[in-house]
C-alpha cells in the first residue's frame, strides 16, 4: 500500500478523500469489498478524481495523508502522491464520468447477489414491481421495470470498455450495470446517491435470486 505523503491537496480533494475512505468503510463492513477488491471514485469540480489507490483494503481506507486514495487527471492519470497506482478498472471509472456527466461518484463492488445474478440473468437483470426501486434515481413508483445490463467480464480493461461503451451509446445503464461474474458499477450526482443506488440494487439483487429460486 502507498505511504507516500501528498502534496498539499486542497480541501475539495480532502473532504472526497474522506468521504470515499467512510464509504469504503461501510460496504466492506456489509462484505461487499472483500479481499482488497472494488474501487471506489468521486469526481471534483475540475474533472479530476479522487479514487482508491490499487490493493487498498477497503475495510481500513484512511483518508489524506495516507496513500489509500490518490488524485487523479480526469483521464485517470495519478497526480498526487508521486509514486500512487490505481487499479487498472480505472478506465471504467474515466468512461463512465465522461458519458454521464451528471455522475459525481462511482462505486464498484463484489457483492454477492450482484455477483451471482449477473452468471444467471443473460444480457439484463429486469427488476419489477418492487417498492424499492423508487430509491433509484428518477423512479416513483413500484409499478416499472428497471432493466440493469451485464457485461461479460474481460481481464483487457480497454476491451472491457468497448463492451461496456453500447450501454452509454443507447443510454441503457441509468444507474449502473454488472459485469458477469464480477460485480457492479453504480454511480450517482454524488457520493450519498451513489452509496443509494448501490445498497438499492444489491436489496434487489438479493430479492430477485430469493424471488427466482422459490419459482
Ligand atoms: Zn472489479
Amino acid at each position: 500500500m502507498n505511504q507516500v505523503a501528498w502534496t498539499t491537496p486542497p480541501t475539495e480533494l480532502q473532504t472526497l478523500a474522506r468521504a470515499l475512505a467512510e464509504v469504503g468503510r461501510t460496504l466492506h463492513a456489509r462484505g461487499w469489498l472483500p479481499a482488497t477488491s472494488g474501487n471506489l471514485s468521486a469526481r471534483l469540480a475540475d474533472g479530476s478524481m479522487a479514487i482508491t489507490a490499487s490493493g487498498a483494503d477497503k475495510g481500513s481506507l484512511r483518508g489524506p495523508p495516507s496513500g489509500d486514495v490518490l488524485h487523479s487527471s480526469p483521464g485517470g492519470e495519478v497526480l498526487s502522491p508521486v509514486g500512487g497506482r490505481t487499479s487498472a478498472e480505472t478506465l471504467l471509472h474515466v468512461q463512465i464520468y465522461r458519458h454521464t456527466p451528471g455522475a459525481r461518484a462511482v462505486l464498484h463492488v463484489h457483492s454477492p447477489a450482484a455477483t451471482v445474478l449477473s452468471r444467471i440473468a443473460g444480457p439484463a437483470v429486469s427488476l419489477e414491481g418492487y417498492e424499492l426501486l423508487k430509491a433509484l434515481a428518477g423512479i416513483s413508483t413500484h409499478d416499472h421495470v428497471a432493466r440493469v445490463p451485464v457485461v461479460p467480464n474481460r481481464q483487457d480493461m480497454r476491451e472491457l470498455c468497448g463492451l461496456v461503451q453500447p450501454l452509454f451509446d443507447r443510454g441503457e445503464a441509468p444507474h449502473g450495470y454488472l459485469i458477469e461474474g464480477h460485480g457492479m458499477y453504480a454511480w450517482g450526482r454524488d457520493l450519498a446517491e451513489a452509496r443509494r443506488h448501490v445498497e438499492a440494487l444489491e436489496f434487489l439483487f438479493e430479492c430477485e435470486l430469493r424471488h427466482r429460486s422459490l419459482r
